[in-house]
């Protein structure tokens, strides 16, 4: 049987880009880039006040208080600016550009607030305060974002801040996602006797947005070779092609079959991991166009396990993110792990923080159909094939895959 981490390298060599598109700023949350982010201005363009106040010199504070008398009021916005001479001081807003001649900005609850005449300064204040200096957030031909970084709310807002009003990003891979199973049943829809809710679908539409990939819904096939096919035939065009269930051994797991039907080039179908032994990987060949396919198991939590481990690192690697798995930390375990499998195990665990390190609990029941274990766990403990148990307190590496922790991990070398 294939290794985990053999079965990973795989399908990143698998990988190829995808095509890039421009969009407007408004559509690029949570895209990647396909282009190097270069400063084409200054930021600030020139210098200007951090604060509301007075703009003088500061060699006429030598003695406070101290009279000047006021040239003008300088809004944010402003254009042109007087020359600010001894013994004056012009008003000046947060964001003005500071005039000509002065060299500090008292701030004006150091002052009496004067906006005609004279403005009486309280206290001291050194050259070059409460002044935000032309470029010291970005300077003009300064690399500011590489390709392949995804883009938060803060690197939308530096791109508008530089005056841009498109980017060019990645195009979103689209994946089809099928469920398989006599058994399922949509939600909404009355159970009959034998049946259950197909949760696989929705859990894989999550993981799939959350890689910042699109979603081609097939909806769920029986467990006839016919009926995959069928299916199957919808998804052409897709960046890759996930199904769950029907991959494992047993006589109505007809999905390689169906797969081998439409001609996938299999590259493994079996990994050394637990949960997910039974997931197909290959691709479909239609000319220029390859579409990479997964066969996930069925049970709920091999569902994502698989997922999180093959298919995100495969639709993030596609977009140019060069950090394509899940990140990982160390931790303490807080109990002991047993462990009876010679495959590399993932046991859902809750982090907790004690102090300076993270601590992991088990979520409980490790069973591959507890969906609740995922909903209750923060990441996966990685227990490698050769480990046969952890005592409490041994140091545990944890991949983090709660999206509600994940900026707070502190990422360890994989
Ligand atoms: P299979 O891999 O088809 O043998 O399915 C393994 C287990 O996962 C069975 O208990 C199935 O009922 C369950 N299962 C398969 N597909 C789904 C699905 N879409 N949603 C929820 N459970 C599923
Ligand atoms: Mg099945």
């Amino acid at each position: 049987m294939l290794r985990f981490a053999e079965a990973q390298q795989r399908v990143l060599s698998a990988v190829s880009p995808v095509g890039v598109e421009r969009v407007p700023l408004a559509q690029a949350n949570g895209r990647y880039l396909a282009q190097e982010i270069t400063a084409t201005l200054d930021l600030p363009p020139w210098d200007n006040s951090a604060m509301d106040g007075y703009a003088l010199r500061a060699a006429d504070l030598s003695r406070v208080p101290v009279m000047l008398t006021i040239n003008e009021v300088l809004a944010a916005g402003h254009q042109t600016a007087a020359e600010v001479k001894e013994g004056t001081a012009s008003a000046i807003m947060t964001g003005a550009p500071v005039p000509p001649g002065a060299d500090t900005v008292v701030i004006v609850e150091n002052t009496d607030g004067a906006l005609s005449g004279s403005v009486r300064v309280l206290s001291q204040t050194p050259a070059g305060a409460n002044i935000r200096r032309r470029g010291e957030d970005v300077r003009r031909g300064q690399s500011l974002l590489q390709r392949g970084r995804r883009l938060e709310a803060a690197e939308v807002g530096l791109l508008a801040s530089l005056g841009q009003r498109e980017v060019c990003v990645a195009k979103r891979p689209v994946v089809a996602i099928l469920a398989t199973g006599n058994e399922l049943v949509q939600p909404g829809a009355a159970l009959g006797p034998g049946q259950i809710y197909s949760s696989n679908t929705a859990t894989l539409r999550g993981l799939v947005l959350q890689a910042g990939a699109e979603v081609l819904d097939l909806g769920a096939a029986t467990d006839t070779q016919e009926s995959v096919c069928a299916a199957l035939r919808r998804a052409s065009g897709a960046d890759v092609i996930v199904t769950t269930g029907g991959v494992s051994a047993g006589v109505f797991d007809v999905v390689r079959a169906a797969f081998d039907e439409l001609g996938v080039h299999w590259d493994f179908w079996k990994i050394k991991m637990k949960p997910g032994k039974p997931v197909a990987f290959g691709w479909l060949q239609e000319q220029a166009d390859r579409s990479l396919v997964f066969g996930l198991p069925g049970n709920p939590v091999s569902c994502m396990v698989t997922f999180l481990q093959f298919v995100r690192p495969c639709l993030l690697s596609m977009v140019g993110d060069d950090k394509p798995f899940l990140p990982m930390i160390e931790t303490i375990a807080g109990q002991a792990f047993q462990k009876k499998s010679e495959r590399t195990e993932f046991v859902r665990v809750r982090l907790e923080r004690q102090g300076r390190d993270w601590v992991c609990f088990s979520t409980g029941s490790q069973s591959s159909g507890v969906l609740t274990s995922m909903v209750s766990g923060d990441g996966f403990a990685l227990l490698g094939e050769e480990v046969r148990a952890v005592a409490q307190g041994a140091p545990v590496r944890v991949q983090v895959y709660n999206p509600r922790l994940l900026h707070r991990a502190v990422e360890v070398d994989g």
